[in-house]
């Protein structure tokens, strides 16, 4: 990587060779630094305005810097150099302004050589039309195609997305894997040889585009659906999965697909380029081979966004809160406790449910401060009544937490609520199951627990004699299936001889009440029962 002095010094050494006679070098070389010093700075100005790059293009040719290959050696050392310095994300800033100050420098020589013409015979205007013809070309192939394979570039691919006629077009996304890694063993030389390679391997499919070095796109208009790119996306990526002999080495290159195929109508380049990423980012994500792009997923993941982004504050405002909903005893309908359920009344948007934000904050980490609050609210709320069961969710993600055990420890400590009266539900899941020494843990401080939405899991019953569970929850979805009535009652049967008492959920009709009664199960949750509420009476 080079430095802003590195870079000082080779633009001076190319204007040198373009012909400038420095008179004083070293003053030469502070005018360079300036405008790179300038350049530099409206790449990084907020809000973005390419128009000083014109400018820097004027004062060039005022520093007599005017011959045409100044241009070529400006635009291919700022365009090949500045981004790796100041980051990639400033690369369509760089190009964007080199290509003001390309109008900048090539106006300023025109008006130097309208003068100049006056003195110049026919035959020099020839030659000066010659050369200011190939800079032109010169600086189009810098700005728009890429330096490693001389394919169209970013920039270039958006004029063309821009231009799209009617009708369906399908945009690809080629995104080669560890080309980074690939690239450090093999040296630059044979990584510009297997690039090429690759380009001509994919260039038959489509309009073959080469977006960063480990980026290619392939653009096939007039489609007529989803499935004709589709078919473009397998046979891209059978193309790259055969081997790359390069030196008597076969190379191995494994790749991912980004879709988007829609009418090329109402779209702009960067919805295209987006979406196509955002699909791409879906691939590497799941696995499952190419991704087309979907936007209902895409607006999920919006919302989940702004959700995860709007969580902590949220948090640190004391928002979320828990609604309570009634554990009933089933032979004589007496309210044993309640269940906390997370809600989240958020300003302006209605209460979220917690289907919606948990996940989100599972994924974030959220979780672990969220759930000791929520954990304490509870505990502290369940202090203040008479007696009863409050009857807490843990996420799988809090297990994980070698400091849960005396985090529960210290909240019923701080809140004096009897251990006993605390039940935490663990959902079933693989996951949850290996923390047997967080379980043991939990069980020990005198905490009840039970094993949410039994029944949809896997865990045999083997795993559960091992394991500390004093509570069975069963899922709702065995209620609905009256079919199963003999299947649900062997099940209450095997929790009890395991010595678990059996929670039924998602009670909703009398009928479904009157029979987990007959079939002995202890305890009863639904609608039916009770609906959660605000408040907590137990
Ligand atoms: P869950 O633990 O299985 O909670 C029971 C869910 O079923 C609750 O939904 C409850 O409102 C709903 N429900 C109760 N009775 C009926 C009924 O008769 N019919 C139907 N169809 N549904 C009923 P909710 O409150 O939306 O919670 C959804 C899930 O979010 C919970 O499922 C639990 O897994 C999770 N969750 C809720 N609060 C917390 C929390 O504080 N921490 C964690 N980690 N997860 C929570
Ligand atoms: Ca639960
Ligand atoms: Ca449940």
């Amino acid at each position: 990587m080079t430095s802003y002095a590195a870079l000082t010094d080779e633009w001076l050494r190319g204007v040198v060779a373009a012909g400038f006679v420095p008179g004083v070098r070293a003053r030469a070389r502070s005018a360079l630094e300036d405008l790179l010093e300038e350049f530099v700075a409206a790449v990084r100005a907020e809000p973005f305005d390419p128009a000083p790059g014109r400018r820097i293009g004027v004062e060039l040719v005022d520093l007599r810097m005017s011959a045409p290959p100044v241009l070529g050696t400006t635009v291919h050392l700022l365009a090949g150099q500045l981004p790796a310095l100041l980051g990639e994300q400033s690369r369509e800033r760089v190009l964007a302004l080199l290509e003001n100050l390309s109008v900048g420098f090539v106006a300023a020589q025109r008006d130097l050589a309208v003068r100049a013409a006056e003195e110049m015979n026919r035959s020099e205007k020839i030659h000066w039309r010659a050369v200011q013809l190939d800079l032109q070309r010169r600086l189009q192939q810098a700005l728009l195609h890429s330096p490693d394979t001389g394919l169209p570039n970013e920039q270039h691919l958006r004029k063309t997305l821009a231009d799209l006629g009617g009708g369906r077009s399908g945009l690809l996304l080629l995104g080669l894997d560890q080309l980074d890694e690939l690239a450090d063993t093999l040296g630059d030389e044979r990584r510009h040889r297997l690039l090429a390679t690759i380009a001509r391997r994919l260039r038959p499919l489509g309009i073959l585009a080469h977006l960063a070095v480990d980026l290619f796109a392939v653009l096939v208009p007039g489609t007529t659906g989803p499935d004709d790119l589709i078919k473009v996306a397998d046979q891209a990526l059978q193309l790259l999965a055969a081997p790359f002999p390069i030196d008597g080495h076969d190379l191995h290159v494994t790749a991912h697909a980004g879709l988007v195929e829609r009418p090329a109508a109402g779209t702009d380049p960067d919805g295209w380029l987006h979406d196509a990423r955002l699909a791409l980012r879906w691939a590497r994500h799941d696995q499952l081979g190419p991704a087309l792009f979907d936007p209902a997923r895409a607006d999920d993941e919006r919302r989940r966004h702004h959700l995860a982004a709007e969580m902590p504050a949220a948090l640190d405002r004391g928002e979320f809160t828990l609604h309570y909903q009634p554990l009933m005893r089933l032979s004589d309908r007496t309210v044993i406790g309640a269940e906390a359920l997370a809600r989240w009344p958020r300003p302006g948007a209605g209460l979220v449910m917690p289907l919606r934000f948990i996940p989100v904050a599972e994924r974030t980490g959220l979780i672990r401060p969220l759930g000791r609050h929520l954990l304490e609210v509870a505990c502290r709320r369940a202090a203040a009544g008479p007696g009863g069961l409050i009857s807490v969710n843990l996420s799988p993600v809090q297990l994980r937490d070698p400091g849960l055990v005396a985090s529960v420890a210290d909240i019923l400590h701080r809140t004096e609520l009897p251990a006993a009266r605390l039940q935490l539900e663990i959902t079933e899941t693989a996951e949850a199951l290996q923390y047997r020494s967080v379980l043991t843990g939990l069980a020990a401080l005198g905490v009840r627990l039970a094993l949410d939405d039994f029944g949809t899991g896997y865990s045999s019953l083997a795993v559960l004699t091992t394991l500390p569970f004093a509570e069975a929850k069963l899922a709702a979805e065995f209620l609905l299936d009256t079919q199963r009535r003999d299947v649900l009652g062997h099940i209450i049967d095997a929790c009890h001889a395991l010595g678990m008492t059996v929670t039924a959920e998602g009670i909703e009709t009398a009928e479904q009440e009157r029979l987990l009664r007959e079939l002995g199960c202890d305890h009863g949750q639904g609608y039916h029962l009770g609906r959660p509420q605000p408040t907590l009476s137990i």
